[in-house]
């Protein structure tokens, strides 16, 4: 067999749904020498991180940690540990994702109401409330930023709602965590999981995820066991938040490396300082867009700062451009996903790659494309 060449990839310029671009601290922390993950020094990363996975959530929650695995084993998490089969869910579809939930709780044997709304349009509470006065449902889920439709979801007023029913709220943050407001005990949210490598700017495989005293009290009262054993809390609680640490599972050291420094470059700007340069260069992008005929497919009020869904002006092959777009210029940009394949465009402004200058090279490109 011959051997394959050196690693050799392209400098690509992340403009898609993640992962974004990542600092060269975060790549240089990457490179770090191991140490065992039971090492005092490692317990000592792990707790650092803890502390700035809770700031950065803005929660006081104990239960706060990383999840060994991508944003959806952070969603799974959530899912496999509070519901038991027979249990009832309500679940809000506005995208990929909403429907990704749904597959999750289905097969922990929930019985699942769905709450939808179009493509492209947030969740209407009043839908929400119709669904609670019909059901008895353990917990409501939904998305906070939905990645394949561009859309923010408000979710104080639904956060309220839930409460009043006595079930518990849980939030796919992946893609508005670290680039737009969040405040996991302020809007009353019991669970939440989120992923590394959207505003967070850190490698992809890991979910920062929180659980509030509620959803403990949920845990404990489980009468069957978690049918994960890698993704049980009541196990990895012990790895993470336990007065001894247990082997649970190796963690992977030099991804925490990385995600130790991608959260100190988030703490450095301050979170309120981060939200604003989304929000300023997702306008200086909307203005070159529009004026090259794009048009955003979300109302203006509940638009994505770091995901930019827009409509591919017509005659255009969207295919081809975003494959030269790829090719000669080097940017990734994301194609629709779903029912908006072929459709739209996701381009993503995700920490690192939120600055005017990512802005500008992909509308220069763009006009000579076009
Ligand atoms: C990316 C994403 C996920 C899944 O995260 P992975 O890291 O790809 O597993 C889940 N929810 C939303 C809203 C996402 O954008």
């Amino acid at each position: 067999m011959s051997t394959v060449g050196e690693l050799n990839t392209s400098n690509r310029i992340l403009m898609g749904p993640g992962p974004s671009d990542v600092h060269p601290r975060v790549l240089k922390a990457m490179a770090t020498p191991l140490v065992g993950h039971l090492d005092p020094e490692f317990v000592t990363i792990m707790d650092e991180i803890k502390t700035m996975v809770q700031a950065t959530f803005q929660t006081q929650n104990h239960l706060t940690f990383v999840v060994s695995a991508p944003g959806s084993a952070g969603m799974e998490t959530c899912l496999v540990n509070l519901l038991e089969p027979g249990d009832e869910a309500v679940i809000c579809i506005h995208g990929v994702f909403g429907g990704r939930m749904t597959d999750i709780a289905e097969r922990c044997g929930a019985t699942v109401t769905k709450v939808e709304a179009p493509w492209g349009e947030p969740i209407d509470p009043q839908q929400v409330k119709e669904a609670l006065a019909k059901t008895k449902p353990k917990l409501v889920a939904i998305v906070h930023a939905e990645t394949s439709t561009g859309v923010l979801q408000p979710l104080e007023e639904i956060s309220e709602m839930v409460h009043e029913a006595g079930a518990l709220l849980v939030v796919d943050a992946v893609t508005s965590y670290c680039g737009a407001d969040l405040r996991v005990d302020e809007w009353g949210i019991d669970a939440i999981y989120s992923g590394t490598q959207k505003c967070l700017s850190a490698p992809p495989g890991l979910s920062p995820v929180s659980f509030s005293d509620r959803a403990l009290a949920v845990l404990d009262n489980r009468k069957t066991k978690v049918q994960s054993w890698f993704l049980d809390l009541s196990l990895v609680k012990n790895y993470w938040a336990g007065a001894k640490r247990a082997y649970h599972h190796t963690a992977p050291v030099s991804a925490m490396y990385a995600l130790r420094e991608a959260y100190r470059l988030v703490l450095e700007e301050g979170l309120e300082n981060r939200f604003a340069r989304h929000k300023r260069n997702h306008e200086l992008l909307k203005k070159g867009l529009e004026s090259l005929g794009f048009e955003f497919l979300v109302d203006e009020a509940y638009r994505l700062p770091m995901l930019n869904a827009v409509k591919v002006p017509a005659g255009v092959d969207e295919g081809a451009i975003r494959k030269r777009l790829l090719e000669e210029y080097n940017i990734e940009v994301g194609g629709g996903l779903g029912k908006f394949a072929g459709k739209i465009w996701r381009v993503g402004l995700m920490g690192e790659s939120s600055t005017p200058n990512h802005v500008n090279v992909l509308l220069s490109a763009l006009r000579d494309l076009m």
